[in-house]
């Protein structure tokens, strides 16, 4: 018989007793409108764990209350097809009432909510969205009992959010975190590319240019904050069409502004093009 003293331990007995009758489960969330990028995350769950679900579901609590959640992209049929392709074993689609059960969304009395965290770089222009993230994320992982999760880097803040919860809470799953899929021309594909219009789709190239620069940039050996910024801000001031909301440089980890970029260092921008939010980011390696 074994002493265990840590949550560590205990969870990794645990694994092991499971893991010898029961091969890895492994979950992608999404809000489905599925593209190549989340494509790619069913592709690695697939080569790193037996069974895979793959969830749809828009998410009314990281919604504000101006935002599209009404008409935010729905194409089920398409989505069940292209996880098909991609081996996903269960499409998880949940009713709202399932996932919030018995409550109307403005009297929810549960939320998760991971504090400091939630109101920096989105979370600074979107109140309550990393809450209503973190809160689904957590519903989801509790219900699917998952090994591994995995989520884009696309993401970046949500996934420090995420990485921090699933600490905090000790929750059994773990996140893996899969590179940023991009078009051809670099723009990162999300499904909110949907909305653009011919026009605005050029004009959003501004966010990837201005990643696409700083990583130039610190391939140079430039590390200083402001220089870095600074550089990203004249590109977009090439393109007045598109509005910034932020241009920062963050600790991965903790998402607080540091003045010189190090390997970790999350450079993530956030820019409106008409009424589309997009985002973008690159990790210093
Ligand atoms: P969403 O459906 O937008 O909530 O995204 C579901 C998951 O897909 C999140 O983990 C995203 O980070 C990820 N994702 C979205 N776009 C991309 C992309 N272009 N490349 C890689 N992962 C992505």
């Amino acid at each position: 018989m074994q002493t265990l003293h840590t949550v560590a331990e205990l969870r990794q007995w645990s694994r092991a007793c499971r893991r010898a009758t029961q091969p890895p489960i492994g979950l992608v969330p999404t809000m489905g409108a599925l593209h190549a990028g989340h494509a790619s995350l069913i592709r690695v769950a697939r080569a790193r764990c037996r069974h895979v679900a793959i969830s749809i579901f828009v998410n009314p609590t990281q919604f504000g209350p101006n935002e599209d959640y009404a008409c935010y992209p729905r194409s089920f049929e398409a989505d069940c097809a292209l996880a098909g392709r991609e081996g996903a074993d269960v499409i998880f689609a949940p009713a709202v009432e399932e996932l919030y059960p018995a409550e109307p969304s403005s009297e929810i009395a549960t939320f998760v909510e991971v504090a400091g965290l939630s109101d920096r770089l989105d979370g600074a222009s979107r109140p309550g969205h990393f809450r209503g993230v973190a809160t689904v994320v957590a519903k989801l992982f509790i219900a699917s009992e998952a090994d591994l999760a995995f989520f884009g880097q696309k993401d970046a803040a949500q996934v420090s959010i995420l990485r921090r919860m699933v600490t905090d809470l000790r929750l059994a799953t773990e996140i893996v975190v899969c590179p940023i899929v991009r078009d051809s021309d670099g723009l990162a594909l999300s499904s909110r590319n949907a909305y653009l219009t011919p026009a605005e789709r050029i004009q959003a190239l501004t966010l990837s240019h201005a990643v696409r620069h700083v990583e130039e940039l610190v391939a140079q050996g430039e590390r200083r904050s402001s220089v870095l910024i600074d550089a990203a801000r004249e590109v977009f001031a090439a393109e007045p069409a598109v509005c910034i909301d932020y241009i920062e440089l963050v600790d991965w980890a903790t998402l607080e502004a540091v003045e010189t970029a190090a390997p970790g260092t999350l450079f993530a921008v956030a820019a409106y093009v008409g009424a589309t939010r997009l985002i973008d980011n690159t990790i210093v390696r």
